[in-house]
């Protein structure tokens, strides 16, 4: 069957405006090193920087190119907060302590990844202005307030917004009834940030190999061997950072989660002056919808949002139709304009949407399951993967890891999922 056209990477608005990629050379021949790393998304290559940093040697095999999975294709609102779950319902799930050091992993998140930004002069649009989320009905203030209010009570700035600043903030008449900004949040450009951490985890001594799929991973003669078409990687631990591209290299991973394909559309250039009205200080929004809509502008003036279709067939044209109408609701000064480009990305979601980190086997790690929230937890991530492999024991790192759960009857669950869709968008429109 051929690929449908919006799954083409070219098709990705980010592919065209990020800076170019770095050298990553097939793997070819065989290798060794302390860690092995399979993924090149933000997860695989937060891990490589921090271990490189450590003194590790470290060698992360991408069967692409960085970037290529969702970390290149994402709407890059880097957000510190929970899709779901609020502070207090981590302390409830944790207890104090697991659920304040959970708390503080993800409160701290997206400075982490400003942060590297900064340290490493990583060109991707990085604009830390604040991540919005206005209710999108009046209703929903309820849940605002709380999330606001218990991420305030841990020191984070986190603001309450009214009506009318909501309104101005958004430049959209219709988040009109509040809502709040976590002050840490912002956004990116998500293939440059990929990017820029691939060449920040080479130039801190890590090696990366695209073109490169890990196709085996076994034991042999007492390290992890992980075979690609035209080489192999002995190493004393390995790293699983395949999130929704992850395939049978560890089967009962893929079981564990839902790998769910999400759609995205961007606009034609709006001219200046539109741009000027549309979110005028130029920060990103993701509203209280279950079926998210999220918006954010890049340095050409486009508009970028969420697209999901229930049933993915025909995807461009539907999505164009549909942000089109949606733009209609949310920005009406926009007026007629083109949707220039639609494209496609894997997440992989958890049933409590919450992320995992797991310890496989003695030495393999993974680290997934961010439910659509990754950018600055899968960073983090990556971070708390380098503590681990480097030994610090399990207690002193977030999340707590997880045992393994598989769904029953993966296969026929998996693809039906897309029909969640549809009770999200009944549910948002419920008072
Ligand atoms: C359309 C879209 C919009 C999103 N918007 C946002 C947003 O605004 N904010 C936010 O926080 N999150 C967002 N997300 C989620 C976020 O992008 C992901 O959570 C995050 O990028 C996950 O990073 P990762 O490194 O774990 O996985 P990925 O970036 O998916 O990387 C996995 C990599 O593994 C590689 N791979 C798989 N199998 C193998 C193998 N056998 N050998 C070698 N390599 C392999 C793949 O090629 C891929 O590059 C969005 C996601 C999508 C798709």
């Amino acid at each position: 069957m051929s690929q449908a056209p919006t799954a083409d990477f070219s098709r990705n608005l980010w592919t065209h405006t990020a800076e170019p990629p770095p050298e990553t050379p097939q793997l070819v021949g065989n290798a060794s090193a302390d860690c092995v790393i399979v993924g090149g998304g933000f997860t695989g290559l937060s891990t490589a920087l921090h271990l490189a940093e450590k003194g590790a040697a470290v060698i992360v095999l991408e069967a692409e190119a960085p970037g290529f999975g969702a970390s290149g294709r994402n709407n890059g609102q880097v957000i510190p907060a929970f899709s779901r779950h609020n502070p207090d319902d981590i302390v409830a799930l944790f207890g104090e302590e697991r659920g304040e050091q959970m708390n503080a992993w993800v409160g701290d998140s997206a400075s982490l990844v400003f942060d590297l930004i900064r340290k490493h002069g990583i060109r991707c649009e990085a604009a830390q202005n604040g991540w919005l989320q206005p209710a999108h009905r009046a209703s929903r203030m309820v849940g605002v307030r709380a999330k606001q209010s218990q991420w305030a009570k841990r020191g984070k700035p986190a603001r309450l917004l009214d009506g009318a600043e909501t309104e101005a903030m958004t430049g959209s008449p219709y988040y009109r009834h509040g809502g709040w900004i976590h002050e840490e949040g912002g956004h990116i450009h998500p293939l440059g940030y990929s990017r820029g951490l691939a060449r920040a985890a080479l130039a801190a001594g890590a090696a990366i190999h695209g073109k490169s799929p890990a196709t085996s991973l076994d034991r042999a003669e007492g390290k992890w061997r992980v075979q690609t078409p035209r080489g192999s990687v002995s190493a004393d631990t390995v790293v699983l950072a395949t999130n929704g591209y992850t395939g049978s290299l560890w089967p009962r991973l893929r079981q564990s989660i839902v790998p769910f394909r999400t759609f995205h559309a961007a606009t034609a250039p709006m001219s200046d002056n539109i741009a000027g009205s549309v979110l005028p200080g130029n920060h990103g929004l993701s509203d209280t919808r279950q079926e998210l809509w999220a918006f954010r502008k890049d340095q050409g003036n486009r508009l970028i949002t969420t697209a999901a279709p229930i049933s993915p067939f025909g995807a461009s044209a539907k999505i164009a139709r549909t942000t089109k109408a949606r733009l209609e609701e949310a920005f009406p000064q926009i007026g007629e304009i083109d949707i220039a480009h639609v494209w496609e990305g894997w997440i992989a979601m958890t049933p409590e949407l919450l992320p995992r980190l797991h310890e496989l086997a003695g030495g393999v790690f993974a680290g997934l399951g961010y439910s659509g929230r990754g950018i600055a937890m899968a960073t983090a991530m990556g971070a708390s993967l380098a503590e681990r492999v480097m030994g610090a024991p399990a207690s002193a790192v977030a999340p707590p890891p997880s045992p393994i759960r598989t769904l029953p009857m993966h296969d026929i669950v998996a693809p039906l999922s897309r029909a969640l869709i549809g009770y999200y968008r009944w549910k948002d429109g419920k008072g």
